[in-house]
């Protein structure tokens, strides 16, 4: 059990990591226990052209804009990446991860694969999780239990996750989600072991032990 290691230590710039799933695999519900189990961990707000779902906070599950206002940001080049999702609007503002990292926390970005490939591209310290259902009927049971999309909106999630799985090879993680409880605690060690990264630990040792940080990726 992964228990003592919540107050992680603070460096200079924190971690950043990119959970990715098909709809269903419950990444959101996974993220959301790990940001409350890591106080040093922060949640990236994205903006989405998506109307909010009922109990959505703005500005907390995302921020809600329109479509205007999102190409604004796009033409202005607000964004570190942003994508297409099922036929809204996501992306991940430059600013939410400079805010995030220079105050020293870790930032945890739930986005699509395309985002995550975007990101991959500029961000190499990056920590790429991909979360899969054990397998596609059970996505859709999911689904439908959520209670939250139309027949129709469900089909074409289905179809998305068929070519989303062909995407998580390329992710530094692949966690399963049948049991929650265990797909929970392999997430918090993943989390625990980034901080034992030789890289990540040789910012945070007493100067007098010699050890220059040569290793860190930048
Ligand atoms: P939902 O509408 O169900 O909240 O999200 C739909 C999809 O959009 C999910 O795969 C979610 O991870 C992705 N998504 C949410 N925010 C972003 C973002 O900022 N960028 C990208 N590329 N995808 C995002």
């Amino acid at each position: 059990m992964v228990t003592n290691s919540r107050q992680m230590p603070r460096r200079a710039a924190g971690n950043l990591f990119v959970v990715s799933a098909p709809s269903g695999a419950g990444k959101t519900t996974l993220c959301k226990e790990i940001i409350d189990f890591f106080p040093g961990l922060r949640h990236s707000v994205s903006y989405t052209t998506r109307p909010p779902r009922s109990g959505e906070v703005a500005g907390k599950d995302y921020n809600f804009v329109s479509r205007d206002v999102f190409d604004l940001m796009v033409a202005e080049g607000a964004f570190v990446e942003w994508a297409e999702v099922h036929g809204n609007r996501y992306g991940t503002a430059i600013r939410t991860l400079d805010e995030a990292q220079s105050a020293g926390y870790d930032i945890l970005l739930e986005i699509d694969c395309q985002g995550a490939a975007q990101i991959k591209k500029n961000y190499r310290q990056g920590v790429f999780i991909f979360i899969l259902p054990p397998d596609f009927s059970e996505l859709k049971r999911r689904l439908e239990r959520r209670g939250t999309d139309s027949p129709e909106v469900i089909a074409r999630r289905i179809e998305n996750a068929r070519d989303e799985v062909r995407e998580s090879i390329w992710y530094d993680y692949l966690l399963v989600n049948d049991d929650f409880a265990e797909a929970l605690e392999k997430f918090k060690s993943i989390v625990v072991a980034e901080h034992c990264r030789t890289a990540w630990v040789l910012g945070l040792v007493p100067a007098e032990f010699g050890l220059s940080n040569t290793t860190e990726k930048t």
